[in-house]
């Protein structure tokens, strides 16, 4: 049996969980709602993470993120995607890259400047 102990980070309440892997069986404790015991398991099976990051255009840069979170074993390859980007401009809510590299993932623009 192999005991872990993380925080959670779905919300600002940072809960302290401590996540029991026993084989197959994982039990989560410390959390005060299922979104952390959600987060407990996937963080011990395969952990998940919104990417940020920017996008260049002709009229500079624009802060950009994952619409949705993706493998933490894929934000490298994730952030190479959004850095070979050149756009002319890009709006506030635009999606630059439909299902980055097949997570079911879009790069999003979240500013305007
Ligand atoms: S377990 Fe629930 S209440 Fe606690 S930090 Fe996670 S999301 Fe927030």
């Amino acid at each position: 049996m192999e005991k872990r102990e993380l925080t959670c980070i779905m919300c600002p309440l940072g809960c302290q969980l401590t996540v029991t892997i026993d084989g197959e069986i994982i039990t989560v404790t410390g959390n005060n709602c299922k979104r952390g015991e959600i987060f407990g398991k996937e963080e011990v099976t395969c952990p998940m993470r919104i990417v940020t990051s920017s996008v260049k255009t002709e009229k500079g840069v624009r802060a950009c993120k994952t619409s949705k979170p993706v493998p933490k074993s894929m934000i490298f390859e994730v952030m190479k995607e959004i850095e070979k980007l050149r756009l002319k401009n890009a709006k506030f809510g635009e999606v630059v890259i439909k299902n980055v590299l097949n997570t079911g993932a879009d790069i999003v623009i979240t500013a305007n400047e």
